[in-house]
């Protein structure tokens, strides 16, 4: 994987799935893709956009018309130059484990995920999550409620433990410190908090990691309740107060 750094915290990636072919995930710009095509010798055959917004596609219709690539995406009202629309459980035809269309509405209405499961080549599987799930965090309810939101994201917890999590935005140390903010004695959190600060690591992480140190994806424990002071919740009473938390953190 090719990670390429846009506009200070997007993340945009370059998968080479065959010899010289690749594709491109949320390209938000077109320069620096063209210029990593171009070094490293690399034919883009297809664009992923996992939703709308300008950082994620503002690259697309330049790398469409410059390199003749195919866009797929979840949504063609919004975003310019798709040429497949793609819905949940659609497989797109790439190396030989192929890519799965994981729909996860919450951010946006039409935000998809794209899932590459584990292969002869790639050991572990592969999960481009937008700004669906962020290492850590997880989106901005923009067109979604909790409840889709939540339930989005139980989708991606779902997937196997070594699944690699390649995020939209790396807001990892905020997303940690915001989580200790909330729960200031767990052990979990605060260890990977550390290690971050110590390696630099952040993308990817993996779908162990964030089941047991994301917090929006433990917020229908008992002891994330706890800590928000609501015991009795509901599971997507707890996210969305979460949410709501984050939002002003
Ligand atoms: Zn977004
Ligand atoms: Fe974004």
């Amino acid at each position: 994987m090719i990670t390429i750094p846009a506009f200070g915290d997007n993340l945009i990636y370059l998968y080479r799935y065959n010899q010289s072919d690749c594709l491109a995930v949320d390209p938000g710009e077109c320069r620096s893709v063209l210029k990593i095509l171009r070094e490293q010798d690399l034919s883009l055959k297809m664009i992923l956009v996992t939703h709308h917004h300008w950082d994620h596609t503002g690259g697309v219709a330049e790398l469409k018309q410059k390199t003749g690539c195919k866009v797929i995406g979840g949504d063609k009202q919004r975003i310019r130059g798709v040429d497949q629309l793609v819905e949940d459980a659609d497989t797109l035809p790439v190396g030989d484990a192929g890519v799965h269309v994981i729909a996860t509405a919450g951010h946006t209405s039409t935000s998809v995920c794209y899932y590459v499961p584990p292969s002869p080549t790639n050991s572990s599987g592969i999960l481009w999550t937008g700004d669906t799930l962020f290492v850590g965090g997880c989106g901005r309810l923009l067109e979604g409620n909790a409840k889709s939101m939540s339930e989005s994201l139980q989708k991606l917890a779902s997937l196997p433990d070594d699944t690699l999590v390649y995020c939209g935005h790396d807001y990892t140390l905020e997303n940690y410190e915001f989580a200790l903010s909330i729960e200031p004695d767990n052990q979990a959190v605060r260890q990977r908090l550390n290690d971050i600060r110590q390696t630099g690591q952040t993308v990817p992480s993996t779908i162990l990691q964030e089941n047991t140190t994301n917090v929006f994806l433990l917020a229908g424990t008992p002891e994330l309740k706890a800590a928000l002071d609501m015991p009795q919740a509901k599971d997507v009473e707890a996210f969305a107060e979460l949410r709501q938390r984050k939002d002003s953190f």
